[in-house]
């Protein structure tokens, strides 16, 4: 006998990976210069070269402490140098004791959601999501409430948002840029958000924790802000990674910033520092803690992103398509040419154009097209994107 719903999650499909693994298939078949792969999310600049560089360094310097275990909750100098670099940026006072060191935003997410949930707590997330975000809240024995999206500009649909929430809301997760819609929440919308949260909370008499998921924070373009949660909402705790920032997905490194004015914020970071034990999360990969603390006010070249995604939505809009405005993140999320984004996607496939139906980000009628790859590529996919959209007319 097996957990039935750990086998159900071991063997369900990843529509996204389905189609990477195709990409791969097709490009033995074909060519890999003839398929236009936009399906998974891996960043396609490299990490700063400092990164490398710290990494032998510290190799060769430290070689047994290195790979020794650090404290359950992180190495203590590598947390305060976070703590030190988020100070500077956003005028906070945060202290190592404030931070959780994970593996990845994927570990954050798990711990805050496990540390947070009691029988019968629900948490509120706003269509189109990051689809793990289910299993996470699941996984933590809540449940998932969803807020269906607001389609013109992916901000947030208010009234359905105030619809949803009730005494057993616990928390609120949001993902700023945001993945898939390459949107961020503007302060106006934070505000309007913090403001319904503290009304919410007084009425039903506990704290709704926002819980800020921030792997694109730092991918935005030129002059867009992306406002610091917690100075907008007192009760925010932030889930940080360094997957995207330096291009480091698989080094698995990020943290939990449980900032001090969070209510009751030792025992939600003692239940965060619990819920990484339990779940066997403790003591993040040592070399990247370190790492990532001493190039953590750095980012890859993510220039290239914004001129992927200028090039994309130019072309696109000239061909009919409809493109809400993106910000950041490497994702665009157009709308399907119809109703059936199955049947769109399916159709772009046939063209080796493989891109991502919005259904499984909980907005159907939208696909998503991952741009973290060559421009060369992006240029070339365009006679592709113009089929697609010709064989509508
Ligand atoms: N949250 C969002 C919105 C993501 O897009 C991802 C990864 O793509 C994650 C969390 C997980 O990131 P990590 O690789 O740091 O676990």
């Amino acid at each position: 006998m097996v957990s039935e719903r750990m086998k159900g999650l071991g063997t369900a499909r990843s529509v996204i990976r389905e189609l990477f693994e195709y990409g791969k298939l097709r490009a033995a078949q074909v060519g890999p210069e003839n398929v236009f792969d936009f399906s998974i999310g891996n960043p396609s600049v490299p990490s700063p070269a400092a990164v490398n560089e710290e990494a032998v360094r510290l190799l060769k310097e430290q070689p047994d402490l290195i790979h020794a275990y650090t404290s359950a909750q992180g190495d203590q100098e590598s947390r305060q140098r976070f703590a030190d670099s988020l100070n500077r940026r956003f005028g906070t006072s945060y202290t190592a004791g404030q931070l959780y060191l994970t593996v990845g935003a994927a570990a954050s997410l798990c711990c805050v959601l496990n540390g947070l949930s009691c029988p019968g707590d629900e948490f509120i997330v706003f269509a189109p999501y990051f689809p793990e975000y289910k299993v996470f809240i699941e996984g933590a024995g809540a449940r998932m409430v969803l807020v269906p999206p607001e389609v013109e500009r992916f901000q947030i649909d208010f009234g359905a948002f105030e619809r949803a929430v009730g005494e057993h809301t616990k928390g609120v997760l949001i993902n700023s840029p945001n993945n898939p819609s390459g949107v961020v929440y503007s302060r106006q919308t934070l505000e309007r958000l913090a403001g319904i949260l503290t009304e919410k909370s007084r009425e039903y008499g506990h704290p709704i924790y926002l819980i800020s998921d921030e792997p694109y924070r730092e991918i935005v373009y030129a002059g867009v802000e992306v406002p610091w949660v917690p100075s907008v909402y007192r009760d925010t705790i932030v889930c940080y990674s360094f997957s995207k920032s330096l291009s480091l997905p698989g080094e698995r490194i990020g943290y939990v910033l449980v900032p001090g004015e969070v209510t009751d914020s030792g025992d939600v970071y003692a239940a965060v520092a619990g819920a990484g034990r339990s779940l066997g999360y403790v003591n993040a990969p040592s070399l990247f803690q370190r790492v990532t603390s001493l190039c953590c006010d750095m980012t890859s070249d993510i220039k290239v992103y914004e001129e992927n995604a200028k090039i994309l939505v130019t072309a696109l809009r000239e061909m009919g398509y409809h493109v809400a405005e993106p910000n950041g993140a490497f994702y665009l999320f157009p709308r399907t040419l119809e109703p059936n984004d199955l049947a769109f996607c399916e159709r772009a496939k046939k063209l080796d154009l493989l891109i991502v139906p919005g259904t499984g980000f909980g907005a159907p009628g939208h696909t998503r097209i991952s741009y973290c790859v060559q421009t060369d590529m992006i240029r070339r996919s365009l006679p592709k994107f113009r089929e697609l959209a010709e064989s509508y007319r």
